[in-house]
């Protein structure tokens, strides 16, 4: 197979989908503006701690992210977390809750007040949405749970995986899963219960859901899949113009350092976020990139911090703790990685990572690292139950303006469209990234394997079965 593809981007939606068109023959170059692989997923190592700038672990079964892991031969390297540090919390009037995990929990759990939990209780009898019109995801647990419940555990979960709004966020698009279960099953919790008794009888598991990262943190992977790209990926190239060649195909311009390049191509992979894919494709299809543009961004902080044991009396065991924003704090949440993951710090330490920004404080991007330090030490003080915290042995800011995409009321549909548009207009160039089937680690490589395989069902002289 000859013809040329090109992918650009060389994070993890990217390099899955290089690496699948590499091992089917296909004469694939990929383009990375900066000078490594991985996009947002890096680790940084210091001083005998590890710390993720990016995804910190994968949770659940996430078939496609293992798959790849098998495939590239790290079965291996695949580290669960500890089962005794699972439990997750919520900063909540005063102090740390574990968020309940079963209905008995819940129903224990001093997070909700009586009324909450019987208003929850009844969400088995609330009619499904009769309406084509997409809720967002608080008016969908507002109308299932009620507004107690849907204020604090339902705004958590949201922050957590968009560090978004609520009131933006749509259901069939943030959570289509969730969607689902209303349409199939009429309730949530109805469906849950189907699903666990399913699941018992096929397999006897208990329907835990995993949580796991690998030894080496989750920049092994990306390294991995670079280095058996080697020089298929450009370094410091961007790219910079998609326009028609005069035999049909694509003539894409590259930027670099030591000046442009004009390539010619038979098909692209742009694996790039949405408004940078909008730019590329803007002159061949502007429908689409006006569709592309109208994707929002949340922007986040990442602070990462090493302490001592003993610096941090009161830390629980477990995942991390989140902060529903009634409680008026800017911290988002703090992650324990070094309980989940021992390897991610010395011996006698601990690593956390703190988040503050999201949908609702954007600005916070903005703020000095010494400010984000002073405000996320203090809310962490304050969340222990301590007057005040020593400085971490490490502290290191990462910012994210741009990473994390906002699955709004309307996405689903806005995508459909893009790839029916993209279709007719641009066939050759092909959509890979986090704004499109899922924001997850899994749902990138998962979508990046299937532009792999669209560009090959599509190449001439190609066979469908050559991607395993
Ligand atoms: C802080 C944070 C924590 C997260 N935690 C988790 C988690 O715990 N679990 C989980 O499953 N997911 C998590 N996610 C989500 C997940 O990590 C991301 O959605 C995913 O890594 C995005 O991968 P991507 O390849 O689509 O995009 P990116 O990683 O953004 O890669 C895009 C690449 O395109 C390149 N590029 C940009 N412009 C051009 C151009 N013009 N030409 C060529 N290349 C270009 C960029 O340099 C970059 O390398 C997290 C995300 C963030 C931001």
């Amino acid at each position: 197979m000859t013809a040329k593809v090109v992918v650009a981007g060389a994070g993890i939606s990217g390099l899955s989908a290089a690496w699948d068109l590499l091992r089917a023959g296909a004469d694939v170059h990929v383009l990375e503006p900066i000078d490594r692989a991985g996009g947002v997923i890096g680790s940084w190592k210091v001083g005998g701690y590890h710390f993720e700038n990016g995804p910190n672990a994968i949770q659940g079964r996430a078939p496609a992210i293992r798959t790849l892991c098998l495939d590239v031969g790290m079965g291996d390297q695949i580290i669960d977390a500890d089962e005794e540090f699972r439990e997750r919390y919520l900063y909540y009037k005063g102090g740390l809750r574990a968020l309940p995990r079963t209905l008995g929990g819940f129903m224990r759990s001093r997070l909700f007040t009586r009324p909450q939990k019987l208003r929850a209780l009844l969400e088995p009898c609330v009619r499904k949405s009769g309406s084509d019109h997409e809720e967002t995801v608080a008016e969908f647990f507002g109308r299932r749970v009620g507004r107690g419940v849907t204020m604090s555990w339902v705004d958590v979960v949201v922050s957590g995986v968009f560090a978004g709004n609520p009131n933006r966020l749509g259901i069939r698009s943030a959570f289509p899963e969730l969607a689902q279960m209303e349409r199939e099953h009429g309730s949530i919790l109805k469906a849950m219960r189907s699903r666990a008794t399913d699941r018992l009888r096929d397999d006897g598991s208990t329907g835990t859901s995993p949580l796991w990262s690998l030894q080496g943190g989750m920049s092994s992977l990306t390294d991995r899949l670079a280095e058996q790209l080697g020089d298929r990926i450009h370094y410091g190239r961007k790219l910079a113009k998609v326009s028609r060649s005069a035999n049909g195909g694509l003539r894409l311009v590259a930027e670099g350092p030591d000046g442009t390049e004009e390539i010619d191509a038979h098909r692209l992979i742009l694996a790039v976020g949405a408004p940078t894919a909008g730019i590329l494709v803007g002159p061949l299809a502007p429908d689409v990139a006006d569709l592309l543009f109208e994707v929002e961004y949340s922007p986040l902080v990442v602070a990462q911090a090493g302490f001592d044991k003993g610096a941090v009396p009161g830390l629980p065991a477990g995942f991390g703790y989140l902060i529903p924003r009634c409680m008026r704090m800017r911290t988002l949440g703090w992650t324990f990685a070094s309980q989940l993951f021992p390897q991610r710090a010395p011996e006698g330490k601990v690593s956390l990572s703190g988040f503050v920004g999201g949908n609702l404080d954007p600005h916070a991007i903005e703020l000095a690292e010494e400010l984000i330090e002073h405000l996320l030490m203090g809310e962490l003080a304050l969340a222990l139950g301590q007057r005040k915290l020593p400085h971490p042995e490490v502290f290191r800011v990462v910012r994210w303006p741009d990473r994390l995409p906002q699955y709004n009321v309307g996405h689903l549909r806005r995508m459909d469209a893009v790839r029916r548009l993209l279709e007719m207009e641009v066939p050759e160039v092909v959509l890979a990234g986090n704004w499109i089937n899922g924001i997850s680690v899994d749902a990138c490589v998962s979508r990046g394997r299937e532009a792999a395989q669209e560009v090959l069902d599509a190449l001439p002289g190609s066979s469908p079965e050559s991607v395993a």
